[in-house]
C-alpha cells in the first residue's frame, strides 16, 4: 500500500472535520429524505468508482458498493438490490441504523478529499425499499430440502441472518427467543425515530413465509436447557445478545425514577407497537415534562436522549466522563441531539443523588474530570479533580452505561460452555464454534456490545460454518474439505 493510499485508511479514528458541520448534517438527513429515483441516480453517480472502494473494506459485510452505486446511476434499481441483497440480508435495516460515518461513509475517497461522502446509506435504504415496494424481495427458496434441523436462541440480527442464511441451503430451522415478537434490539432496543417497527415486522413475515419456526416466549434456560436442546437439534447458535446492563455504585442510587436504559427504551418501543405498559402509563417511565439526566456515552445513551425529546422533556442532559472526541457514541447521533436541543455535560461523573421525601430522584450531584495518561489501551483515563462539583435537576434519572453478558452458566443451564474473562462466549472463529460438539456462537454474546451490521456477519459466517460442520458429519469427510 502506497503512503497516498495509507492516508485513506482511517478506522477506528475520528474523522478529521473537512465540511462543515450543517454541510454534514445535510448528508445525515439523506438517510430519511423522501429520495426518487432521480435524487438516488444524482447522488450514486458521484461516486467516483475510484478503484481503492476502501467503503467496502470498512463495510462489515464487505458490501460490493461501488457495483450497486453504478447500478443505481444508471436507473437499473432492480439489479442494484440484487448486487447489495447478495451479502447482506437486510440492507434497509443497515442503510437506516449503520454508523457509516464510522464504517463506509466516513471512508469515501470523495470524503476524504472534502466534497461530502456518497450518501451510501441512504441511496442502500432506497433501493431495498423500492424493492419491496415493486415485489421483488422474495423469501429465499431452499437449494435443497435437507432432514437436518437447527436450533438458533436469540431472534436478534445474529439469528435471523444465520436462520436465512440455512433456509437458504434448506435446513430446518427453529429461532426461540424470549421476547414476545422477533428481532431483538432492533425491535425493542432502537428507537422507531431511526429504525421503523414495521421494517423489522415485515422481515420476520418473510422468514415465516420462507419456512423458519419461531418459538416465542420460550427462554432457553427457563423452558429447555441448552443440551435439551442440543438433543433436539443436529446444531445449536447461541445468539442470544448482552443484556445485563452496568450499574453505577453512588448514594442515592436506589431513590425511584433512576432507570436503566433499556427499560425506558422497551417501555417506550413497546408503547408505539401499541402494547399496554403500566410503568409508561403511569409515568414512571415518560420523560414527559420531566428533567432528564442521561448517564452515558454510547449509542444507547443518545438513543435515550433522542427519545426524551420526542417525549417532551422539560430540559435534556447527557452527562458524559470523557470529552466529545474521546465519546464512543456516533458523532452523528451526537450532532442530531445537539440540534434537537440536548445539552452535553462533558467531563463529570454523578457522585450522589439527591431525593424529595416521596423517595423519588429530584437531582444529582456531578464531579469534574479530567482526563489523565493514555493506558495500555491507548485511551485516557477519566481522573476526578477534587472539590469540583456542581447539582443538576433530575425527575428522571437514565443510565446507560453500557451492557455485559449476562452469566450464561446459569441462565442457559449450560455450565461446561467455555466463557472468556468477560463472560462472552470464546469462540474459534474459523469455525465459529464453541467448545461444545454441535454448538456455535454469533453476534453481541461473542463480540461485546457491537453493531447490527456485525452481527448480520457473524450469523451469516455461523450459517456457512454449520453447514460445513453438518455436510462434514453427514459425509464422514473433514469440514475443510466440506467447503
Ligand atoms: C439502545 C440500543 C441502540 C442501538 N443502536 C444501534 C444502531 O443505531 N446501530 C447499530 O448498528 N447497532 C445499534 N445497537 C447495537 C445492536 O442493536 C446490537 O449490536 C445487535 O442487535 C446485536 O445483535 P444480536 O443478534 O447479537 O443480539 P440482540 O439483538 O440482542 O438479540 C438477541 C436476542 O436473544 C434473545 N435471548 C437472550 N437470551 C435468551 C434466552 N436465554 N432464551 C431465548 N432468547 C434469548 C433476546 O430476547 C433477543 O431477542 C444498539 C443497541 C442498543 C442497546
Ligand atoms: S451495511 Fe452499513 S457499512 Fe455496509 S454499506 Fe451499508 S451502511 Fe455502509
Amino acid at each position: 500500500m502506497t503512503a497516498k493510499m495509507l492516508r485513506f485508511v482511517t478506522v477506528g479514528r475520528a474523522m478529521p472535520e473537512k465540511r462543515k458541520p450543517e454541510q454534514r448534517r445535510q448528508d445525515f438527513d439523506e438517510i430519511y429524505a423522501e429520495f426518487t429515483p432521480e435524487r438516488a441516480a444524482e447522488q450514486a453517480s458521484r461516486c467516483s468508482q475510484c478503484g481503492v472502494p476502501f467503503c467496502q473494506v470498512h463495510c462489515p459485510v464487505q458490501n460490493n458498493i461501488p457495483d450497486w452505486l453504478k447500478l443505481a446511476a444508471e436507473g437499473r434499481l432492480e439489479e442494484a438490490y440484487e448486487t447489495s441483497a447478495a451479502t447482506n440480508n437486510f440492507p434497509e435495516i443497515c442503510g437506516r441504523i449503520c454508523p457509516q460515518d464510522r464504517l463506509c461513509e466516513g471512508n469515501c475517497v470523495i470524503e476524504q478529499a472534502g466534497h461530502g461522502t456518497v450518501t451510501i446509506g441512504a441511496i442502500e435504504k432506497f433501493i431495498t425499499d423500492t424493492a419491496w415496494e415493486k415485489g421483488w424481495v422474495k423469501p429465499v427458496k431452499a437449494r435443497a430440502q435437507r432432514h437436518q434441523s437447527i436450533g438458533i436462541v436469540g431472534a436478534g440480527p445474529a439469528g435471523l441472518a444465520a436462520a436465512e442464511e440455512l433456509r437458504r441451503q434448506g435446513y430446518q430451522v427453529t429461532v426461540y427467543d424470549r421476547y414476545d415478537r422477533v428481532g431483538g434490539l432492533l425491535i425493542y432496543g432502537i428507537p422507531n425515530f431511526k429504525l421503523e417497527k414495521d421494517v423489522v415486522q415485515r422481515r420476520a413475515g418473510l422468514l415465516v413465509e420462507a419456512g423458519v419456526s419461531f418459538r416465542l416466549n420460550f427462554e432457553v434456560g427457563r423452558d429447555a436447557s441448552l443440551e435439551e436442546l442440543r438433543e433436539r437439534h443436529d446444531a445449536v447458535l447461541i445468539a442470544c445478545g448482552v443484556y445485563k446492563a452496568r450499574d453505577i455504585q453512588a448514594p442515592g442510587i436506589g431513590l425511584g425514577n433512576i432507570v436503566p436504559a433499556l427499560d425506558y427504551l422497551t417501555a417506550s418501543n413497546r408503547s408505539a407497537l401499541g402494547d399496554s405498559v403500566p410503568a409508561f402509563a403511569s409515568g414512571a417511565l415518560d420523560a414527559r415534562g420531566k428533567n432528564v439526566v442521561v448517564i452515558g456515552g454510547g449509542d444507547t445513551a443518545m438513543d435515550c436522549v433522542r427519545t426524551a425529546v420526542r417525549q417532551g422533556a422539560l430540559s435534556v442532559k447527557c452527562l458524559y466522563r470523557r470529552d466529545r472526541a474521546n465519546m464512543p457514541g456516533s458523532q452523528r447521533e451526537v450532532a442530531h441531539a445537539e440540534e434537537e436541543g440536548v445539552e452535553f455535560v462533558w467531563l463529570a461523573q454523578p457522585e450522589a443523588f439527591m431525593g424529595d421525601d416521596r423517595n423519588q430522584v429530584s437531582g444529582l450531584r456531578a464531579q469534574r474530570i479530567h482526563l489523565g495518561i493514555a493506558d495500555a489501551t491507548g485511551r485516557q483515563q477519566p481522573r476526578p479533580i477534587e472539590g469540583a462539583h456542581f447539582n443538576l435537576p433530575a425527575d428522571l434519572a437514565i443510565k446507560a452505561l453500557g451492557f455485559d453478558p449476562e452469566n450464561l452458566h446459569q441462565a442457559m443451564g449450560a455450565p461446561d460452555l467455555e466463557l472468556t474473562r468477560w463472560g462472552s462466549i470464546k469462540l474459534d472463529w474459523k469455525r465459529m464454534a464453541t467448545n461444545l460438539e454441535g454448538v456455535f456462537a454469533a453476534g453481541d454474546i461473542v463480540r461485546g456490545a457491537s453493531l447490527v451490521v456485525w452481527a448480520i456477519r457473524d450469523g451469516r459466517d455461523a450459517a456457512a460454518a454449520i453447514h460445513r460442520y453438518l455436510i462434514a458429519k453427514e459425509t464422514g469427510r473433514s469440514a475443510a474439505a466440506a467447503e
